[in-house]
């Protein structure tokens, strides 16, 4: 057939392309098969060529595939048949014994006339995509299990937290007053060793309710978390100072404050924020006056905050440690504090979406950073 003969050599160079590639006249004779598809059906050139497609491929003698190839002849439309929604004819494509998941897209060509549109099959392997993309999406449900089953633990753990510290509370103020009593009671009538060893209870009891109090504090950023509000930072910062005010006039702090944003936050967490960092930097001045300058920057998709002093400054070594619970750098006769204030800070931060680090240099100062997600509303 001469009309075969000028197709294959219209079409030699996709002979070699790694689709399969079919072209149908009108009345679904074969005019091109390319090598592609001869590979994959075992089906020779010479066997399929100006015979009818769907003497072999019976299933395509269905209404539904005869009237969207009548589309695409008639009326040049394009058409595709995907693995989902055709598994009873992408199958009689496959090789032999092979299993390959393939897609066929159908698309129009002008006929030799002029009058009608030849219908070029193109078939694409897609099975190493298919096999990859489940395979991504088995990893991801794995991840997503395990992912669940930490955030479970981790709000029992939390809860646990909170109750434990809540509920020793009541007698750990018990243990407090009568060991006060016991003190105020016998001090100086009992010997020197009985007065130390009650001096010893009365101070731990005291050093554990305040761990229990941080600890409770601590919980609290989730347990009793706030819905989130558009919070003015300057308002806040201002009351965060103002909180501190008795502090800073007896140190003699200066504070510098620069334009701060609105974002959308916990209020009384971020003030919390603020204020820790401020009495940190207040706390852990140097010999100079304290100086203080509080900021922020936009980036990307947030505001970096910052809080930097000019105090004592921190090895950079303890950099990351500084912000686990309880963790201190100085003994309480050096400084006082129990070690939460950072991590409390860290906790409230990353309810944000922020994170939060520091840069500084020991004897120079320090810069405390916190980014806030900037207020999409
Ligand atoms: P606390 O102040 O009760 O020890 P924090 O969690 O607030 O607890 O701080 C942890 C440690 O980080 C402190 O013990 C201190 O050594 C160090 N630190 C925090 N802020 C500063 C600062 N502004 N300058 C120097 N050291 C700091």
């Amino acid at each position: 057939m001469e009309e075969i003969q000028t197709t294959i050599t219209k079409f030699s160079l996709l002979d070699n392309v790694p689709i399969g590639l079919c072209l149908l006249r009108s009345d679904f004779i074969v005019l091109f098969w390319n090598q592609c598809l001869e590979n994959w059906t075992s089906i020779p050139r010479s066997e399929i060529l100006g015979t009818n497609i769907c003497d072999r491929y019976t299933q395509l003698n269905q209404s539904k595939y005869q009237f969207r190839f009548q589309q695409v002849f008639r009326s040049g439309f394009p058409a595709v048949f995907s693995p989902q929604l055709h598994q009873s004819l992408i199958p009689s494509f496959l090789p032999n014994g092979q299993e390959r998941i393939q897609q066929i897209t159908v698309n129009a060509i002008p006929d030799d006339d002029g009058d009608g549109f030849y219908a070029l099959i193109a078939l694409q392997d897609i099975t190493e995509l298919t096999s990859r993309l489940k395979k991504y999406q088995q990893e991801l449900t794995a991840r997503q299990k395990i992912q669940k089953e930490l955030e479970r633990s981790n709000a029992e753990l939390e809860q646990f937290a909170y109750l434990a510290s809540h509920d020793l509370q009541e007698p750990l103020r018990m243990v407090i007053s009568f060991t006060q009593l016991l003190a105020q009671r016998y001090r100086g009538k009992l010997d020197d060793d009985a007065d130390r060893i009650i001096d010893f209870a009365v101070d731990g009891a005291k050093r554990m309710e305040s761990l229990i109090r941080d600890l409770l504090t601590y919980s609290r950023v989730t347990i009793k978390a706030k819905p989130f509000e558009s919070v003015s930072c300057e308002e806040i910062l201002k009351l965060s100072i103002n909180n501190l005010q008795i502090t800073i006039a007896e140190t003699n702090t200066a504070i510098e404050i620069h334009p701060l944003p609105t974002v959308l936050g916990d209020r009384s967490q971020l003030i919390q924020v603020f204020q820790n960092l401020l009495t940190n930097a207040i706390k852990y001045r140097s010999a100079r006056p304290p100086k203080i300058e509080v900021g922020a920057e936009i980036a990307k998709n947030c505001w970096i905050f910052y809080v930097k002093d000019n105090g004592i400054g921190i090895d950079s070594r303890h950099f990351d440690r500084i912000f686990a619970i309880f963790q201190r750098l100085h003994t309480r006769a050096e400084y006082p504090g129990t070690g939460i204030g950072l991590a409390i800070c860290q906790k409230i931060v990353n309810r944000h979406g922020g994170k939060i680090w520091v840069e500084s240099e020991l004897g120079q100062g320090t810069i405390f950073y916190f980014t806030i997600p900037v207020n999409q509303k």
